[in-house]
C-alpha cells in the first residue's frame, strides 16, 4: 500500500492522490443499489493523459486493479469500487478542447459534463443530442462507457451514433487512437465502437471526438392522458407505424406522475393511467402534433393537451426529467430496471410488470422511453425489510426475463455492470461470451481494468 501511493504521486500532484479513508469511501459507489462496493486503497483525480499514463503504468507494475469513474449517477454497479483499488476519477478531465462547426464535430476531455457541452455547442448553432435524463450530472466519459441513451433517441439515436474516435489509456499504459475526425472512415476494424458500452473494462477513454448536428428549432410537445397503459402503448404503436418522426416519445404511468406532483407540484393530471407525451422539433410541428393527437384519441385517449408554446413544452419535459428522483422518494430504496422490448410488445411487458409488482405486493412506478420500447421500471422498497428486499429483488429478475421473452434486452441504456452480470450470460450464449472474454483478454491481459464487471473471467479473478 505504503509503495503503491509513493508510486501514484512520483507522476501526480499531491492534491490528486487522495488516501483519507472517510474520503475514499466517499467514491465507493455508484446509483445502484443491491450491489456490493469495495473500500479504495487510493482515489487518484488526473488532470491530464500522461497522469492517467503513469496511474495505469503504476497499476501494471504492482498490480493494483483500477476503477474508473466519472460523476457516479451510474445505475448498474459499473463504477462500484473493488477492495484496494486505485478508483481513477476523470471528472478533473473536464475541458471542451474543440468545437468545429464546418467538420460539425466537438473534441471533449472525458469529465466534460454533458449539459455543460451541450450548452458550449447550442451557442454555436448545434446540438449534441445523447441527452440522459441525468445530464446536469453525468459526464461525457461515464456516457461513452455505458453507450448511454435519452429522451430524444427516439429520434436521434444514443451516444454510439456520436462517438467518431477516442484517445483511450490502455491497461498498461499505452495510449491508443481510434477513428476519426472526418465524416466518414471505414479504416480496419471499429476500434471506436467497441470502447462504447464497455464499462470501463478495455480501457480509459480519455479524450472524445463528437458528432454534432444543426440545432433543430426549439420542440413542441403534448401530453395525451390515457384510460390504461396498454391504451398509451397502441398509440405509440400507431405514431411509429405511421410514419411520424418525434423528437420525443415518453410514457410516465400513473404511479410516476403522481410522484412527480407530490416532489414538484407540477399539476400532471392525477386520474391519467398513462400519460404521454410527444414532441417535435421541426420548423412547422403543428400539423405532425395534431396528427399525432388523433392517433392518440383513435387508441383511447380521454384528453389531448398540446403545450401552448416553447415553455410549456419544457415544463413537460421536466416533469419527465423528474421521474426517476420522484420515485426514488415512494419508499427507502429503489432498483431500476432498464428492459428494451421491440415497440410492438411495449403493452405486454408494461402489463406483465403491472402483474409482477401485484405478486410481490410491491411498489412499481414505470416511465418509459416509449418510442424505443425502453422501459424503466422502478421497484420500491425497504432495504430494513428482509422479506420486502427479497420480493423487490425477485421481481427485478423476473422483469429482465419477461423481457427476455418478449424478445428484447436487459439492458437498453444502463449497462450491465454488477447487477445484470449473470443476465448478459443468458442473452448473449455462449459463443458471445467467449468472444467477449477473448477481446478481455487481449485488451487487459491482467484482469485489472474494473475487474468483476460486465464478465467474469475465472482465470483472472
Ligand atoms: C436520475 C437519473 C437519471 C438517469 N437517466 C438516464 C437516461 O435517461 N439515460 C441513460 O442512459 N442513463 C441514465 N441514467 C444513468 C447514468 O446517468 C448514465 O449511465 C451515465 O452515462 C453515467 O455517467 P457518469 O458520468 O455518472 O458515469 P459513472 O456512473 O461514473 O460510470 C459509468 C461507467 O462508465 C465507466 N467510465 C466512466 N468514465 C470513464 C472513462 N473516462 N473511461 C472509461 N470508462 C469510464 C465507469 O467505469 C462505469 O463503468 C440516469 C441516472 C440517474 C441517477
Amino acid at each position: 500500500m505504503g509503495d503503491l501511493i509513493d508510486q501514484l504521486r512520483e507522476g501526480l500532484p499531491a492534491e490528486a492522490v487522495l488516501t483519507d479513508p472517510d474520503v475514499t469511501a466517499s467514491y465507493a459507489r455508484d446509483m445502484a443499489g443491491f450491489c456490493p462496493a469495495g473500500s479504495p486503497a487510493a482515489v487518484v483525480l488526473p488532470r491530464t493523459t500522461e497522469q492517467v499514463q503513469h496511474v495505469m503504468r503504476t497499476a501494471t507494475a504492482l498490480r493494483v486493479p483500477v476503477v474508473p469513474q466519472g460523476a457516479r449517477t451510474g445505475l448498474s454497479g459499473a463504477a462500484n469500487a473493488t477492495d484496494g483499488c486505485i478508483v481513477l476519477s476523470l471528472v478533473k478531465m473536464d475541458r471542451i478542447l474543440e468545437i468545429d462547426p464546418v467538420e460539425r464535430i466537438a473534441v471533449a476531455e472525458p469529465g466534460v459534463v454533458n449539459a455543460v457541452l451541450s450548452r458550449a455547442v447550442a451557442e454555436q448553432g448545434l446540438y449534441y443530442p445523447p441527452d440522459p435524463s441525468s445530464w446536469e450530472q453525468c459526464t461525457i466519459g461515464g456516457n461513452i462507457g455505458t453507450a448511454s441513451g435519452g429522451l430524444c433517441c427516439v429520434k436521434y439515436g444514443v451516444t454510439a451514433e456520436y462517438v467518431l474516435g477516442l484517445d483511450v489509456v490502455l491497461a498498461d499504459g499505452r495510449l491508443l487512437t481510434t477513428g476519426r475526425r472526418t465524416a466518414k472512415g471505414v479504416a480496419g476494424y471499429d476500434l471506436t465502437r467497441l470502447f462504447v458500452g464497455s464499462e470501463g473494462t478495455l480501457g480509459i477513454v480519455v479524450r472524445a471526438v463528437l458528432a454534432l448536428k444543426p440545432a433543430p428549432p426549439q420542440q413542441l410537445a403534448l401530453a395525451a392522458e390515457f384510460p390504461s397503459v396498454a391504451a398509451a402503448c397502441e398509440a405509440v404503436r400507431r405514431i411509429m407505424a405511421d410514419g411520424h418522426a418525434p423528437s420525443l416519445l415518453e410514457l410516465m404511468d400513473a404511479t410516476t406522475v403522481r410522484a412527480v406532483n407530490s416532489m414538484a407540484r407540477m399539476g400532471l393530471p392525477e386520474t391519467t393511467e398513462a400519460l404521454l407525451l410527444a414532441a417535435f422539433d421541426t420548423p412547422d410541428p403543428a400539423p405532425a402534433l395534431a396528427a399525432v393527437g388523433e392517433l392518440c384519441a383513435a387508441a383511447g385517449a380521454t384528453q389531448v393537451v398540446p403545450a401552448e408554446d416553447a415553455a410549456e413544452s419544457d415544463l413537460l419535459l421536466q416533469a419527465r426529467r423528474l421521474s426517476l428522483p420522484a420515485l426514488e422518494r415512494l419508499r427507502p430504496a429503489t432498483m431500476i430496471d432498464d428492459v428494451c422490448v421491440p415497440r410492438s410488445r411495449l403493452a405486454a411487458m408494461l402489463d406483465g410488470t403491472a402483474a409482477i409488482a401485484r405478486e410481490h405486493g410491491l411498489t412499481i412506478g414505470v416511465v418509459a422511453h416509449a418510442g424505443d420500447g425502453n422501459t424503466h421500471p422502478v421497484v420500491c422498497f425497504d432495504p430494513a425489510d428482509p422479506d420486502e428486499s427479497r420480493r423487490a429483488l425477485e421481481s427485478f429478475h423476473r422483469i429482465m426475463a419477461l423481457g427476455l421473452e418478449l424478445g428484447g434486452t436487459i439492458t437498453g441504456e444502463h449497462g450491465v455492470g454488477l447487477l445484470k452480470k449473470e443476465w448478459l450470460a443468458r442473452e448473449a450464449g455462449p459463443v458471445a461470451l467467449e468472444v467477449q472474454r477473448g477481446i478481455k483478454a487481449v485488451l487487459d491481459p491482467l484482469g485489472l481494468l474494473n475487474p468483476g464487471k460486465v464478465l467474469d473471467l475465472p482465470a483472472a479473478e
